[in-house]
């Protein structure tokens, strides 16, 4: 019988040499699930001997990321601005990124808006940390894709938000009423170029929607649609947000500019790159950033 971290050391050396990132951190992320531990448990019992059912229980989980599985598939949730959501093939897995353009989002709109709209849900990822964020608001998540509109809502039920979140299966704008205007309509659009898709790590290329990854025209048709449309939905101050690629910006500042946004800003992500736009038609007074109505 072999210890638990002779097993963790045999697995992390088996992802490493399939080319996966942070292996030792995966295997013990796998071998946790895989025993029914969390993560930091497994320290307090590397000499425990495992027995062959348990490895029996580990083996298939290795094997599955040694093909490129994401961790998130196969542990079946992934963290997200201290939610714990599901995720499968349904739609995109929440990424460090998109936690951050929450974070700027809290810090900023003060007081929080009272309606939010999410265009582009996928997992609820956005639409459920605001609402949970944010304990007055109410949240419209809309997605083209029913099946990741299934899994959004799966997510308001677990996290337990499911009271303050609406969900409507919408192309864009295509089912968006004219009526209620939002005060913030926030968006993680698919921005990748197909060349840029094509390039991609497999656990991506392989296994997460490209309908949720990959726009036309360098990856800026979808954000063409949101902001020329966007501010008929907004309130007169209210916030266009959104996640973008690294190099859209220029792009995007002069489409926002032509759609009538005086108010453009550029945030950058926390490896410098800029990747966020905040834009709105009213050019906020210096002292406030007020989006409340
Ligand atoms: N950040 C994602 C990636 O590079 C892309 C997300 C998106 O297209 N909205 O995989």
């Amino acid at each position: 019988m072999q210890p638990l971290l002779e097993i963790v050391r045999k697995s992390t050396a088996f992802l490493e040499q399939r080319g996966i990132d942070q292996p030792r951190l995966n295997a013990e992320w796998l071998i946790a699930h895989a025993l029914g531990l969390r993560r930091m448990d497994l320290y307090l019992q590397f000499e425990r001997p495992l027995i062959e059912a348990e490895l029996a229980r580990i083996r298939p989980l290795v094997r599955r990321r040694a093909q490129r599985e994401p961790l998130a598939h196969i542990l079946g949730t992934a963290e997200f601005a201290g939610l714990t959501l599901r995720t499968d093939r349904r739609a995109l897995i929440p990424r460090p990124e998109t936690e951050e353009l929450v974070e700027h989002l809290v810090a900023k709109l003060r007081p929080p808006p009272a309606r939010v709209l999410d265009l582009g849900t996928g997992t609820g990822a956005i639409a459920l940390a605001l609402a949970r964020a944010w304990p007055e608001c109410r949240v419209t998540a809309l997605d083209r894709s029913a099946e990741a509109l299934a899994l959004a809502r799966e997510n308001a039920a677990l996290t337990a938000l499911a009271s303050r979140v609406e969900f409507l299966l919408s192309d864009w704008w295509s089912a968006v009423p004219a009526a209620p205007r939002y005060p913030l309509i926030v968006s993680n659009p698919p921005y990748l170029s197909p060349a840029e898709f094509a390039s991609a790590e497999p656990e991506v290329r392989e296994f997460e929607p490209p309908t949720a990854l990959v726009a036309q025209g360098e990856g800026l048709a979808d954000f063409q649609t949101i902001l020329t449309v966007a501010p008929a939905h907004l309130t007169p101050d209210g916030w266009l947000a959104l996640e973008t690629g690294p190099d859209q910006h220029p792009a995007l500042l002069a489409l926002a500019e032509a759609a009538g946004f005086a108010h453009r800003e550029s945030i950058a992500d926390l490896s410098g790159r800029p990747r966020f736009l905040l834009l709105s038609q009213a050019v906020p007074e210096p002292t406030t950033t007020s989006a409340a109505q």
